[in-house]
């Protein structure tokens, strides 16, 4: 079967799930859901640093959310730089 397909919430491409990084909302934070395995909704974002890192600058906000990067637990913030230091 298909890999269900994932929209990015800053370009709106849409790709498979495991090309994306998974953020899920806890309360007023915002984590990275390596494993996409949390539970509750999650929000998924490319790779690359055209989303990625657009997020990290604080430049977009997450859906009808109007909830941003500045959410951002530390460490979940620390990975996804690593991650798209790693992609670019
Ligand atoms: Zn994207």
């Amino acid at each position: 079967m298909a890999e269900p397909l994932r929209t990015c919430l800053i370009c709106r491409q849409r790709a498979e799930k495991k090309s994306f990084c998974r953020l899920v909302r806890i309360g007023d934070e915002l984590f990275y859901d390596i494993k996409h395995r949390a539970p509750g909704r999650g929000y998924y974002i490319c790779q690359k640093v055209e989303c990625l890192g657009r997020f990290l600058e604080g430049k977009r906000r997450l859906g009808r959310l109007s909830i941003g990067s500045e959410s951002l637990d530390p460490e979940s913030r620390a990975l996804l730089q690593d991650e798209c230091e790693k992609n670019n």
